[in-house]
């Protein structure tokens, strides 16, 4: 007979993907225990889903799903929402000297006149090279601009790679490991499927707010405690354990305290807990990558891609991104949305400006880059922007040694977030994939 696992109290801070995955394993594993799932927000999702109240009518960011994210894939078999994925085959498209081009199939590929068929070859085999590079372990001490240059040439760095590596990391593109691009060259090149060779995409239909809605109720039948609305703003020392505090005096006492929160926020909710001087000195020199975008409701479709990558960095923005190219515009009331995406480091000045300052600049740009289409200003039916400070630490040169550990306080206190991702891309299957393989540090 197996001895019974003794009756823990266990909080999950952060009801994102993560937080709702690792309350599911918890209350599983330990099904004696009391967890409670704190979220800051009145409702779970953390970036995944829509902003509240919701003008936009879907996910404040855009989300795909790859044929690749099984797990993601089998939680929302778990949750009995599987059902709910509807795949697609979207385009790609580069703006780049003034003109639009559609880089979806192998066709396309060879006719983009910006590269010649030298370069084209070389980048070809760059990018199978990189898909079949089974460990990006020895590219950790290498940046990205130094590893696609000697694989692809200076010319197609410049012309191809440094607009794209501008495009996911903004300002901060030169001082990532070659292992970010590696892994996101493996995840993109998974995609390409079937006979036109065209990316095969999924989204879910409803958007992640329902999911998220779902998730609750699962959690609660599972008997984890959800509790939204208690943004952890402290945690004190009970010898035991810890007390966490929230909202107006409010605490909740626990013996094991799991953060799935950003690592740069760490050592301020956990300043009184017992925590290594080196490793709060790690925690507080991380550089986070966020964003900043704007999405624009429309009455129809502008953009045929669903990624339009460009090239001319004076555009404010570093990517268009046609969601209703994948999403049915029957979900969002027959209208067309555009998200418009300016990834930058925690500490740009921009996240202190107005929504206001971006308005102008992105509609000249879209103006620019959809003359032919006949884009103008008065097609806008609403525009909104988000932001989101804190989306994952740069994957800077040797993050491997510098990622935080699991095990904060061995017993005590564990840290399970974006910063976990080594190998990967920051994605809600990858999320689900870091909390399975954390869990059993958390449960020793
Ligand atoms: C622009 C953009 C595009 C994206 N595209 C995709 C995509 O195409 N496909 C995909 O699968 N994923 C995508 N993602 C990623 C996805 O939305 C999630 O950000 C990611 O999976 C991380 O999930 P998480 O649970 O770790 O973090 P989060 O989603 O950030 O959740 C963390 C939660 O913790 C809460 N929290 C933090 N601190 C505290 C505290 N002290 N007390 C209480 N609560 C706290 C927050 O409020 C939040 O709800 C995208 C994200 C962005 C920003």
């Amino acid at each position: 007979m197996s001895t019974p696992t003794p009756a823990r109290r266990v909080a999950v801070i952060g009801g994102g993907v993560a937080g709702c995955t690792l309350a599911e394993g918890i209350q599983r594993a330990w099904p004696h225990s009391e967890v409670i799932l704190l979220e800051g927000h009145t409702h779970l999702g953390g970036l995944s889903v829509c902003a509240q109240p919701d003008e936009i009518g879907w996910d404040r960011f855009y989300h795909v799903v790859t044929p690749q994210d099984q797990h993601l894939l089998r939680w929302l078999e778990r949750l009995g929402l599987r059902h709910r994925v509807r795949w697609r085959s979207v385009a790609t498209g580069f703006y780049t000297d003034g003109r639009l081009y559609s880089l979806t199939t192998s066709l396309d590929f060879l006719r983009f006149p910006p590269l010649g068929l030298l370069d084209k070859v070389r980048l070809g085999l760059t990018i199978l090279y990189a898909a079949r590079t089974a460990s990006g372990a020895d590219l950790e001490g290498i940046t990205a601009a130094q590893w696609l240059t000697r694989l692809s040439g200076r010319r197609t760095y410049a012309r191809i790679w440094e607009p794209l590596l501008r495009a996911k990391l903004g300002s901060a593109h030169q001082q990532v490991a070659a292992s970010f691009i590696w892994s996101t060259i493996r995840r993109l090149y998974a995609t390409r499927q079937g006979e036109r060779q065209s990316e095969s995409f999924g989204y879910i239909s409803g958007g992640y707010a329902p999911v998220f809605e779902t998730a609750r109720q699962y959690l609660t039948s599972l008997g984890v405690r959800v509790r939204c609305g208690f943004p952890v703003r402290g945690a004190e020392d009970r010898g035991g354990s810890i007390l966490l505090h929230g909202p107006e005096g409010e605490t909740v006492e626990a013996d094991r305290v799991i953060y799935t929160g950003p690592s740069r926020l760490l050592t301020r909710i956990f300043a009184a807990l017992p925590l290594p001087d080196a490793l709060r000195r790690r925690a507080d020199s991380l550089r986070y990558l966020g964003v900043i975008c704007m999405v624009l409701k429309l009455r129809r479709a502008v953009s045929p891609y669903y990624v339009l990558n460009i090239t001319d960095p004076s555009v404010p923005f570093t990517g268009v991104i046609g969601l209703t190219t994948l999403v049915d515009p029957v979900e969002v009331g027959g209208h067309h949305l555009i998200y418009l995406p300016r990834y930058l480091p925690d500490d740009d000045p921009d996240f202190d400006r107005p929504d206001e300052a971006f308005y102008q600049p992105f509609m000249a740009a879209m103006r620019q880059i959809f003359a032919r289409r006949g884009f103008v200003e008065r097609e806008v039916e609403l525009w909104r922007i988000f932001r989101a400070r804190y989306v994952s630490p740069l994957h800077v040169l040797h993050y491997d040694k510098l990622m935080l550990p699991v095990e904060l306080l061995p017993g005590r206190l564990y840290l399970v977030n974006t910063g976990r991702i080594l190998s990967g891309t920051v994605n809600n299957s990858q999320m689900i994939e870091e909390v399975e393989r954390a869990l059993p540090l958390v449960l020793a």
